[in-house]
Parts: structure tokens; C-alpha cells; sequence
């Protein structure tokens, strides 16, 4: 691609992410599974769809995987199987993909935005302890950029006002928190297989897991119309799943999450080591992985204080090199949650990091040139004197 020359007059084209990197190895692979399925003439359901809900629920370490059509269908699955309703309040970040919320919303009840801990960007226990009513009926606790919430101090909260805990990992496949997966630790988890994430399909995916068979059938149900047997609507579900060419793609690209995840393991230390040794680390917040926390690394974002970052975004887009703000506007702030009453200041920390973050490229694929010259170009944007002296 053509990028405009930046004022430096150079270009690098690091993109923030490349799926075709990733996919174009396996090309054979997703046409002998894909033609498969076309010859199979069965595109719904099928073994490619169980063989995929039981790799994930073993990956998972839990009882059941059910698919469905998305990461936001699982997530107002999981609030319709679990009887959230009118009234009802649901506790969420606001630091966060609009999913987690909308679909609180969707099923009639209000979401109750918490700020988050700065450390992670993920929900802070001592805000969700302050936010919780008679009316809440459950906590969506989001795995954000691939590090497991405090989910130890969210559970003990939760479980001491017996309010169930949904995990919407959909950035976290294969996360960790005190050697348990994401998706293991909550009530009900919820996972996507949009492109971008971690495990990305070629369309739109999702999954929902839990322990409890019980709900493991009440998710089925909704998901299929609350129609069992045919024609019988027992509740009022909706229609969701997970194509079965989809599946067949997932069931290819699961062999190799595990290598993909060491690869970005290697892009995240690669930019502390570059980011450290020139310093950038006193002018840039550097993500950390707490300890007890296995980071997958969706994505790899950092702070840039001082009303600076939409100035790097701009000149590294100048310099072809891709970045993204995951989210500039935080959810108690957008216009359509306006009637809650929310106002600005009403969550500090969110609306920091909302101003503050920056995420680069950090794909499996990412070569250490690429991100020597993302380093690079950062060095010279942010420490102009020094860069001048050299
Ligand atoms: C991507 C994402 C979702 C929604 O998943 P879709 O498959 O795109 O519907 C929900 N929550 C978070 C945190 C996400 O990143």
C-alpha cells in the first residue's frame, strides 16, 4: 500500500494488525476443512461445531461450551439464561467494548458502570463493593487487552451478595488468573471469534461456557429460540449460532493459539525491553501483567499522558505505522446512556485511561524490525531533544 510520506519523510507500514500473516500458512488447511463442510451440505451444527465447543471447554477447563453467532449474543445469553431483567441493575466497567453494556440494556435491565484500576484497565473490586444494591443481579467482569480481571477479590465480593459472575473474555482466550483459565472462574464465560481477537474467525463467532449443566441447557435454549421440542417455546430466546464453516476455520486455527499466544508473549517483552532501554518507559505508561495473571496480549497499550496521544496516533498513521484507541469515549459517557446521568468526572480513572491509551502493533507476526522501527519512531516523537543530540 501507498502510505502519504510522513514530514520525516519516511514510511515504515507496520500495520496494526495483518490477518493474512497469520491465515496464509493455513490457506490449505481452512480449503480441505471448508470444502468439507460443502460437501457435508450441513452448515448448521455438525461435528465441526462439537468438536470445536469441546476443545474450548477442555482448553477451559469447564464442564460445557456452547457456540453462538457472536461475542454479544454470548453475553445477552448469559444475562437472559441467568433471568436478568427489568429492574434488575448488572455491574460493569465502562472501560470497556459497548457489548459488555448493551447487552444489560437489551434484556431491560441498567447497567451500573465502575471505574477501573489503573494497573490493568479492568474492573477495580473496591468500586464494584461501593456499587452493588439490593437490585444487582449480577457483574460482568471483562478480561480487557488479555489480562484476567482481579477475579479472587470480584468472586469473594460476589459471592459474600450470592450475585453470579459473568466473564466476558472475549479479548482472553487462554488467559490466566492464579492458574485458572479465563471463562473457568465465573458463572457463565463468554468468548468471540471476531476476526481481531485472539482466536479469530472469518466472520463472526462466539461461545459461552459454564460448570453448571443446568444452565448449560437454559443457554442452548435461548439460543435456539427456547424451542425444545421443535415448535414448542418453552421461553423467549433468540436465534444464535456458530456457523459450522466458521467452526471448521476455528477447529484449524485452535492448533495453533497456543503458539500464536508465545509469539505475542514475545512482542509484549520485546517492546518493554526496546521501550525501557531508551527510556521511553519515564514519558509512556507501559502495560504490566500482574503477578498471578497469564496476559494473552490482544493488544499491547500504553499511556501517553500530558494530552499527547492523539498527537502520536496522528504522526505514527503519517509514518504508516497502525495504532488504535481502545476506547476513546467511555461507556457512561456515550450519548445513548445519556438518560442514566452519568456525568464527566463521575469515573476518574476510566476517563484517563480513556484519554491516555494507545494500542500498537503486537499481531504473532509482528517481525522485530517492525517493531524496532514502531520503537523507533515513538523515540523520536516523544524525545525530540535527545533524538536531535544523536
Ligand atoms: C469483541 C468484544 C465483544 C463482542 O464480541 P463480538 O463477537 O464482536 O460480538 C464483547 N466484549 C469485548 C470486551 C470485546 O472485546
Amino acid at each position: 500500500m501507498n502510505a502519504p510520506l510522513g514530514s520525516a519523510g519516511k514510511t515504515s507500514n507496520v500495520p496494526l494488525l495483518d490477518v493474512n500473516r497469520g491465515n496464509a500458512p493455513l490457506r490449505e488447511e481452512f480449503i480441505a476443512a471448508l470444502t468439507r463442510v460443502v460437501d457435508s451440505g450441513r452448515f448448521l451444527f455438525g461435528p465441526d461445531v462439537t468438536q470445536l465447543e469441546r476443545s474450548v471447554a477442555e482448553r477451559c477447563e469447564v464442564e460445557h461450551a456452547i457456540g453462538c453467532a457472536s461475542g454479544s449474543d454470548a453475553l445477552l445469553l448469559a444475562l437472559m439464561a441467568l433471568d436478568i431483567t427489568d429492574y434488575d441493575e448488572v455491574i460493569v466497567p465502562s472501560f470497556t467494548f459497548f457489548a459488555t453494556a448493551s447487552a444489560v440494556t437489551r434484556v431491560g435491565a441498567t447497567p451500573v458502570f465502575v471505574d477501573i484500576a489503573p494497573a490493568t484497565f479492568n474492573l477495580d473490586p473496591a468500586c464494584l463493593e461501593r456499587a452493588i444494591t439490593s437490585r444487582t443481579k449480577a457483574i460482568i467482569a471483562v478480561h480487557l487487552f488479555g489480562q484476567c480481571a482481579d477475579m479472587t477479590s470480584i468472586l469473594a465480593i460476589a459471592k459474600a451478595h450470592n450475585i453470579p459472575v459473568i466473564e466476558d473474555a472475549a479479548q482472553a482466550i487462554d488467559a490466566k488468573h492464579g492458574g485458572k483459565p479465563a471463562c473457568s472462574m465465573g458463572t457463565i464465560g463468554c468468548l468471540s471469534f471476531y476476526p481481531t481477537k485472539n482466536l479469530g474467525g472469518m466472520g463472526d463467532g462466539g461461545m459461552l461456557t459454564t460448570n453448571d449443566g443446568a444452565l448449560a441447557e437454559r443457554l442452548r435454549l435461548f439460543a435456539a429460540h427456547g424451542m425444545n421440542p421443535r415448535y414448542h417455546h418453552r421461553v423467549i430466546g433468540i436465534n444464535s449460532r456458530l456457523d459450522t464453516l466458521q467452526a471448521a476455520v476455528l477447529n484449524v486455527k485452535l492448533q495453533h493459539l497456543a503458539q500464536w499466544g508465545q509469539q505475542r508473549t514475545q512482542n509484549a517483552l520485546g517492546y518493554h525491553a526496546g521501550l525501557t532501554s531508551s527510556g521511553l518507559h519515564h514519558t509512556l505508561g507501559l502495560p504490566i501483567a500482574l503477578p498471578g495473571n497469564e496476559h494473552v496480549w490482544n493488544q499491547y497499550t500504553v499511556r501517553i499522558p500530558n494530552g499527547q496521544r492523539n498527537m502520536v496516533k496522528q504522526r505514527l498513521n503519517e509514518a504508516g505505522i497502525g495504532s488504535e484507541v481502545y476506547y476513546p469515549i467511555p461507556l457512561h459517557l456515550q450519548e445513548c446512556y445519556r438518560s442514566l446521568g452519568y456525568r464527566p468526572g463521575s469515573l476518574p480513572e476510566t476517563e484517563r485511561a480513556a484519554e491516555e491509551v494507545l494500542s500498537l502493533p503486537i499481531f504473532p507476526e509482528l517481525t522485530s524490525a517492525e517493531q524496532q522501527t514502531v520503537i523507533a519512531r515513538l523515540d523520536e516523537l516523544l524525545l525530540p531533544r535527545r533524538a536531535m543530540a544523536a
